[in-house]
């Protein structure tokens, strides 16, 4: 590929173009590649393979021929290498931020952050991998006892998207690979440059050929290769509701263990009794990380009717201070979206709000910078009727929403199909249990916005998702349960 942007990278074998699959690396043919463009200015940086259904097919052969061994090695050695790796990971933190800030975005102090924080999942299942314990129970009768035991589901299939191109995968290969399984992986085609470099990186930590491969290509096509190939035990997908809608139809046929990270629309509550500089702070990283695009963004900022002025003058002080521009300079921290796309929705929904009576604070339109930056924005006077509340702007759109009492709020807060991530500040500790048992999310900030670490069950209910990643609960969703019936004791 000619005419690509170089990227300046300490060891530039991590920027790699080619596939891996079963311990081959495979090359796009020819120019019939997927590009991949910096979201700044469009540039090409790369083309990668645009694979389909026959090269899953040889990604799950090898991973055929690979999981026995692996699963049967005593979980320290498993654990020795995925520790290797995270290590690998932390040594090449500003090669992977580099490539990470090119392909999707976000400025380089996220990108570091991205990378360290979830390699940290790499190092948590490293060390879980030795705790995968069973049970010993006694029988129904006195001749009988009942042995629990935990084995590898066996081949799984991940599917991750753009919006945490790096984060999204050791979050799933760690507890896969600490389980005993082979992990076959699709990243998504606009972010693939970030997957391959960490292949290159599980390669030199010793991950054996088949055990983590990583196929690029026609997301329908391998989508279909994976819902019905026989020897795929589980999938496990990030990404828009949309598409976890198809891949359960698709993944019926078969019964398929499935794991779903899927949309959010987080509220985020604002109550008379918060410390309002602190809930300022939280609304301020929780909305515009990524520049809004993380599925546990701030999407509908609750704030009690008495301090609703005092609060959006604190945040309208804060976004003030956000410099949009590209990742890689220095003091951006709000960068660009990562399509015209985004920026039209973005758009959509401000329109939107503005037509039905909200009202303009800061922001509310493109920037000169390009296509796809849009202005950190600000209103207030929203309502649930608009489709800053009812849809995931996914963008840097902070919309207020009044309220009237605690009841009301939460109402307010729970009036959605989603139920991925929701915060709320208040001091006031019977209002912090009623609220955080009443709130409908897998995960609740309370008086803090980071909710999300490798020690914490991370997931959505209702229509966010199925499972958990992270914690002592993560590694559960790549093993089954099998029990021996022990008789003529
Ligand atoms: P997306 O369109 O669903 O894409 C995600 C991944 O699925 C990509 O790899 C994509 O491949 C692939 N894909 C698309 N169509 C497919 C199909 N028919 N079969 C199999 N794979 C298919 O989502 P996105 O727009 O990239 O990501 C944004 C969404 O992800 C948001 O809704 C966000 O909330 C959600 N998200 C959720 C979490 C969470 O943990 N709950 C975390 C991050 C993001 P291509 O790129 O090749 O199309």
């Amino acid at each position: 590929m000619t005419n690509a942007r170089k990227l300046t990278l300490n060891d530039p074998a991590l920027l790699t173009q080619n596939c891996l699959i079963g311990g081959r690396w495979v090359a796009a043919d020819g120019d019939n590649g997927i590009a991949v463009r910096d979201p700044y200015d469009g540039a090409l940086i790369a083309l990668v393979p645009r694979l389909g259904a026959p090269a899953l097919d040889d990604a799950v052969a090898a991973a055929k021929a690979a999981m026995p061994a692996w699963a049967r090695r005593p979980a320290k050695e498993r654990a020795a290498i995925l520790r290797r790796w995270y290590d690998l990971i932390i040594d090449n933190t500003e090669d992977l931020a580099q490539i990470l800030t090119a392909e999707q975005g976000k400025p380089l102090a996220e990108s570091r952050s991205e990378i360290v924080s979830n390699a940290a999942y790499l190092e948590w299942f490293a060390e879980e991998a030795k705790r995968v314990e069973g049970d010993f129970m006694a029988g129904p009768n006195p001749t009988q006892r009942i042995l629990v035991m935990k084995q590898p589901v066996g081949i799984c299939a991940a599917i991750t998207p753009w919006n945490f191109p790096n984060g999204m995968i050791t979050r799933k290969a760690g507890p896969a690979l600490a389980a005993g399984c082979a992990m076959i992986l699709k990243p998504a085609s606009q972010t693939p440059l970030s997957a391959l470099a960490l292949a290159v990186l599980a390669e030199r930590a010793g991950v054996p050929a088949g055990i983590f491969s990583v196929i690029t290509g026609a997301a329908q096509e391998i989508g279909a290769a994976i819902t019905s190939h026989p020897d795929i035990a589980k999938i496990s997908f990030t990404g828009s509701t949309e598409v976890g809608r198809w891949l359960i139809k698709a993944a019926a046929d078969q019964i398929k263990r499935l794991s779903l990270e899927l949309g959010g629309n987080a509220p985020f509550l604002v109550f008379d009794d918060a410390d309002l500089d602190a809930a300022a702070d939280g609304a301020l990283l929780s909305k515009f990380r990524n520049a809004g695009q993380t599925c546990v963004c701030a999407n509908r900022i609750y704030v009690q009717q008495p301090v609703v002025e005092a609060f959006t003058e604190k945040l309208q002080q804060r976004m003030a201070g956000l410099r949009l521009g590209r990742g890689t300079d220095p003091g951006v921290n709000v960068g660009p979206l990562i399509d015209e796309r985004a920026v039209l929705k973005m758009q959509e929904h401000v329109d939107d709000a503005l037509a039905n009576g909200a009202v303009l604070r800061l922001g509310g339109k493109r920037s000169a910078l390009g296509s796809t930056f849009y202005e950190p924005t600000l209103i207030t006077g929203a309502t649930q009727a608009m489709k800053v509340s009812r849809e995931e702007t996914f963008a840097p759109l902070a919309a207020i929403i009044p309220f009237k009492d605690e009841a009301d709020g939460v109402a307010m807060a729970n009036q959605s199909e989603f139920g991925l991530a929701s915060y709320f500040y208040a001091r006031d500790i019977g209002r912090i249990f009623r609220v955080g048992e009443a709130l409908e999310a897998g995960m609740v900030g309370v008086n803090t916005p980071a909710i999300a670490n490798e020690m914490a069950p991370f997931g959505g209910i209702k229509q966010s998702g199925i499972g958990r990643e992270g914690s002592k609960y993560g590694i559960e969703e790549y093993l089954e349960i099998k029990y021996l019936a022990l008789g003529g004791i």
